[in-house]
């Protein structure tokens, strides 16, 4: 098969039993790879209803079908699996080298279903698979498990998927890491591989990937990396990485600091790309990368990849937090015990805010260092404070108050873009299939961020965009790849032509389908909303002082949003849309029994 390994790995760890299927070619036609072929196999393999941290749920690490090749920038390697921290149905990809072993191995994905009687790991190299003992790994950070497991396998250089203790303990913010300072984030992956007394996944593959047309591939390779990569446009990637966002939202006022209290941060310049660049010691690249956006930095008290801006600002300026090497210590025991640093940096927030506004006295304060750094651990250990926090921001809200400012959107806390200075960003998380998230549609960059119409037009047209670019596994940073782009890749490695049209199809054939599953799972448009704070409060501070994003503009945007969509004034996809895209059957089949 072209391009595809054409098997798929499937384990049920409750009876120890592995098998190899064939992976489904009529699925492929329709949903690609990555996170919509991901999706489909979902749908048939869980009940939308079923609790994300019991045996029955599954989790699915899905390839793009470019994983392995000389693509550029096409090593991300998707996780789908129904989230414990947002009930939702979710897709979290993470770069690196990973996806090209799972490839070489000889596999395009691993379903993974039931749960070890003790702690166990999951060895893949080649077709010998194996589910092996981990009680010794128990209990053990990232960092050590790579270490130990490489050791284990004879191999420092086999790929691995772990989790720390957050993970271990089902902490609902817990991730899984790899290679040390990467992480499948956000929607607690740590404490479904943890519910599943899973401790890692280590695979190595010495196989290769097919290409129907390697000359013409390799031609286009070098043509679109030179035309399109290589440009001016995605020079920042290398010459700063993401922490180059924090002066850009700054001066924009979409900053989040003080848990969005404020659009922009005094002490920007602390936790700049400056900043970070004074302690840098080197680059690091996902394979088959030219840009090498990491940023590997060391001091004498820390050293960890990173940190990237979603860290600098929810676990920066959102806690008050002006010190570089501090924010640089913070990532790297978030890292090892494996936090996703933007829920336990708004979780801190909070916290502070409910301490400072005397409503719960959390022991931290705004810009207390000292306290900051002593809550990954504690929440990671469930110990003190630790044991509530772990539970994130609507729960503390919940059991305290402060629901007027508790900045959540299906359970899952915002990432770093103020929506009160760019609408379409209020709709891109209220809209998410997972929860307050900024990788599906990203309006920081428009020149109408509160013109309604546009906004819903964008946060569209950038789902269905970033469907398909998350199912062919493209990494995020380079801006300017399109279907136009993948189509031709496609054409080369497939040696069959899928027009750039039949791709964006599918780009919204998959939205369509997360929201069927979201729906079947219980979701309804009440939880399509923005927290509290930004449909009454005005921001303080910066180019958007005394904006809202009030109630009424939210509703009118939202109901732009599902009409544009071919959805109900309740968020249900029209019988109309559905079969447009070829899914009508599945509104009203929950899965194939
Ligand atoms: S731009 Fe950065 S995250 Fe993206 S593939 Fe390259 S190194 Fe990895």
């Amino acid at each position: 098969m072209n391009l595809y390994a054409g098997k798929i790995v499937r384990v049920d760890l409750t009876e120890g039993k592995i098998t190899v299927e064939e992976t489904r070619r009529d699925w492929i036609s329709e949903y690609i790879g990555g996170m919509g072929l991901g999706f489909r196999y979902l749908w048939d393999e869980i009940d939308p209803k079923i609790d994300p941290l019991s045996p029955a749920n599954a989790m699915i690490f899905m390839n793009g079908p470019l994983a392995g090749t000389l693509a550029p920038l096409t090593s991300r390697m998707p996780l789908i699996s129904k989230s414990p921290k947002s009930g939702t149905l979710f897709e979290s990809n993470v770069g690196g080298a990973i996806a090209a072993e799972l490839k070489y191995a000889g596999y395009d994905g691993i379903i993974i279903k039931g749960k070890a009687e003790k702690p166990v790991y999951l060895s893949i190299r080649n077709k010998n698979i194996e589910i092996k003992d981990a009680e010794n790994l128990w209990g053990k950070g990232i960092f050590a498990t790579e270490k130990e497991l490489g050791e284990l396998e004879k191999d420092p250089e086999i790929k691995i998927f772990s989790i720390g203790p957050a993970g271990e303990r089902l902490i609902p913010m817990a991730c899984i890491g790899s290679e040390a300072y990467r992480q499948l984030g956000r929607d607690g992956s740590g404490a479904l591989m943890g519910s599943k007394n899973l401790k890692a996944i280590a695979i190595r593959g010495t196989g290769s990937v097919h290409v129907a047309d390697l000359k013409g591939f390799l031609d286009y390779v070098r043509k679109v990396s030179a035309e399109n990569l290589m440009t001016k446009d995605n020079l920042w990637a290398h010459t700063d990485g993401t922490p180059i966002l924090v002066e850009i939202t700054n001066e924009m006022g979409i900053h989040p600091t003080r848990n969005f209290q404020e659009g922009t941060f005094d002490g920007w310049r602390k936790i700049n790309s400056d900043s970070v660049r004074s302690i840098k010691k080197g680059a690091r690249a996902c394979r088959s990368c030219p840009l090498a956006c990491g940023n590997y930095v060391r001091t004498e008290r820390t050293m960890v990849e990173g940190p990237e801006y979603e860290t600098l600002a929810l676990a920066g300026s959102n806690c008050g937090i002006a010190d570089i090497e501090t924010v640089a210590r913070f990532n790297e025991r978030c890292d090892d015990l494996g936090l996703d640093t933007i829920s336990t940096g708004n979780t801190i927030a909070f916290a502070m805010e409910l301490t400072e506004k005397g409503i719960h006295d959390f022991g931290a304060t705004f810009g207390d260092t000292d306290n900051y750094l002593k809550i990954p651990d504690e929440i990671a250990s469930l110990r003190a404070r630790g044991k509530e926090l772990a539970q994130g921001v609507r729960y503390i809200a919940e059991k305290y108050g402060g629901k007027e400012f508790a900045m959540e959107i299906k359970n899952l806390e915002l990432p770093g873009y103020e929506p009160r200075g760019n609408y379409g960003m209020g709709l891109a998380y209220a809209t998410s299939e997972r929860g307050a998230c900024h990788l599906r549609a990203f309006t920081i960059f428009s020149q109408t961020p509160f013109d309604l119409e546009a906004m819903a037009q964008e946060v569209a047209a950038g789902q269905n965009t970033n469907s398909i670019k998350w199912s062919m596994c493209f990494c995020d940073f380079w801006g300017s790849v399109n279907t136009q782009i993948m189509s031709q890749f496609l054409k080369y490695g497939l040696g069959k032509e899928i027009t750039s049209e039949e791709l964006e199809r599918m780009g919204e054939r998959i939205w369509n389908l997360s929201r069927i599953f979201n729906l079947k799972a219980g979701f309804t448009r009440a939880d399509d909303e923005i927290p509290i704070r930004l449909k009454r409060e005005p921001l303080k501070k910066g180019t958007n002082e005394g904006k809202v994003l009030s109630a009424e503009d939210f509703e009118k945007m939202l109901q732009i949003y599902y009409r544009i969509r071919g959805w109900d004034a309740n968020g249900v996809p029209k019988a109309e849309k559905l079969g447009a895209l070829g899914i009508a059957a599945f509104a009203s089949t929950r899965r194939r029994e």
